[in-house]
């Protein structure tokens, strides 16, 4: 980036935050995301702290011809919250939240976390649909759709949207809701980050806990086919409360399971029933007749404890390549290519999930909303994931494999959230049928594609 010192002066007498540019001591930091394939070098790094500073950024990008990324939670496995060269709209400082319990509501900034959404509704035993993994940000996830263990009983994350205050490219600060930009409202339900810079999201909430019945049921990898053909036939009539997903990877040294079979192949069914847990005990017993378990975890436990129950298996700062396909059904022939890989994982990190889905996510209809993939009962991940450069290749090579040996089997969808850095061709596939309206409303609010740092959506 060629600019000259004195705008970027002009800049920061106005900005009320940090800028950090190459050379500071936190800039090694700041641009450290939590994919460590990832290793880009931005101009400038610009942390705000008010939606002025984020019009103000906005505004400098787009005057100054700059490239610019924005950065929520910094979990994308692509890598789009940072950029070589331009600006990076850093929100991480933007975290706060405002529970409205008699109206089932929150608000909270773009920058926040899931641990931090968590945190503030569950103060009131409330709680709205979020991933995984604690330290993901709210922002990325909900832009491109959201799921995780409430998803079967309340819908995709963006189902429990009700409103968001955003950034557009012009620089205008606009509430987009379903009576305010309901188009602008629509294309973030599943757009990703094409549209302008979220600053608050606005989430209906539902009673959830505070204790909830989840925990781990454990087999040995010789018995995944076995497993899988009953979590299949389970999951058919499964009552929307319940999720369960399956894992396979090597045993991790889990307290629960016996020392010998740690470092061994293993299947892990996760589950979380969303419910009274009283009433989750007799659903989720079958679980455990399955085969012999090799080990299990499961009982009543806060349901904070468990939304960040895997986040020492997900800690920033490994090397990850995923892969992903959406499935409508489990084909015999999937469980074959998914155990074969398992038999050759090339790292102890390494690992297949598969997210059930289905119940809720798949009620609304595939227009209502950017997100289009409502046939899809489960989403697979395979997690590439390594410490040592060296092993670059032989563990995208392994993930790559899988990839192709499970494709006939998949539904053709692709979760935006899940895509790599090298994936431009499958990016239609991601927004599927709703892609030409998209690019209708990104001519409407970012005609220059000014936000393209992301899982881009041409203007039309
Ligand atoms: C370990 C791990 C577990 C995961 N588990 C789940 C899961 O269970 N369920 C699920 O649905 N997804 C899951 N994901 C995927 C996750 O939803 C995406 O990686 C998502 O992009 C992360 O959001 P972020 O804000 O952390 O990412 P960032 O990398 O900061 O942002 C990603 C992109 O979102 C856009 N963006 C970010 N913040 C804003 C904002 N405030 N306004 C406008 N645009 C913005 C930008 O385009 C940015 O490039 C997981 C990812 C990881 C790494």
């Amino acid at each position: 980036m060629k600019l000259q010192s004195t705008k970027i002066d002009a800049f920061k007498g106005k900005f009320r935050g940090e800028v950090v540019s190459p050379g500071d001591e936190a800039y090694d930091d700041a641009r450290k995301i939590w994919n460590a394939m990832i290793d880009k070098h931005p101009a400038l790094i610009v942390r705000c702290t008010t939606p002025s500073d984020v019009v103000l950024a906005v505004n400098f990008a787009r005057d100054n011809g700059l490239l610019l990324a924005v950065r929520g939670g910094g979990h994308n496995i692509a890598g789009s919250a940072m950029c070589d060269d331009g600006i990076v709209i850093d929100l991480s400082q933007m975290k706060a939240a405002s529970v409205d319990p008699a109206a089932r509501r929150v608000t909270i900034e773009g920058g926040a976390t899931l641990a931090d959404l968590d945190a503030s509704t569950q103060a009131h035993g409330l709680a709205t649909p979020l991933g995984i993994n604690s330290t993901t940000g709210v922002a990325g996830l909900t832009l491109g759709g959201g799921f995780g263990w409430l998803s079967r009983k309340h819908g995709m994350t963006i189902d429990n949207l009700e409103s968001a205050e955003v950034v557009t490219a012009a620089g205008e600060v606009v509430r987009a809701s379903n009576t305010e930009h309901p188009d602008l409202f629509w294309a973030l339900r599943g757009g990703s980050g094409n549209f302008g810079v979220v600053t608050h999201f606005e989430f209906h909430l539902h009673p959830v806990g505070p204790d909830v019945l989840s925990g781990l049921i454990v087999y040995p990898i010789s018995a995944a086919k076995s497993v899988l053909r009953q979590y299949r036939e389970f999951l058919a009539q499964a009552p929307d409360a319940l999720s369960v997903w399956a894992v396979l990877r090597q045993a991790p040294p889990l307290p629960f399971l016996p020392e010998e079979v740690h470092g061994t192949g293993m299947i892990a069914l996760a589950l979380l029933y969303a419910g009274d847990p009283k009433l989750g005990e007799p659903l989720i017993d079958p679980l455990r007749g399955f085969g012999t378990p090799l080990g299990e975890h499961v009982g009543v436990q806060p349901y904070i404890a468990w939304q960040q129950a895997f986040d020492p298996l997900l800690t920033p700062g490994a090397r990850n390549y995923w892969k992903s396909h959406n499935f409508s059904t489990l084909q015999d022939g999937l469980f074959d290519a998914v155990i074969e890989s398992i038999e050759n994982l090339p790292s102890p990190q390494c690992e297949i999930f598969f997210g059930a889905i289905g119940g809720a996510t798949t009620r609304p209809a595939p227009e209502s909303a950017a997100y289009a993939h409502r046939d899809a009962q489960f989403v697979m991940n395979v997690h590439g994931r390594w410490q040592e450069q060296a092993d670059d290749e032989r563990c995208i090579g392994w993930a790559r494999e899988f990839f192709k040996a499970s494709a006939p089997f998949a539904s053709g969808g692709v979760y935006v959230n899940f895509l790599t850095a090298d994936e431009g061709d499958r990016v239609r596939s991601a927004y599927g049928p709703n892609y030409d309206r998209l690019a209708q409303v990104k001519r409407t609010y970012d005609p220059d594609n000014l936000f393209r740092t992301n899982q881009n959506i041409q203007p039309a």
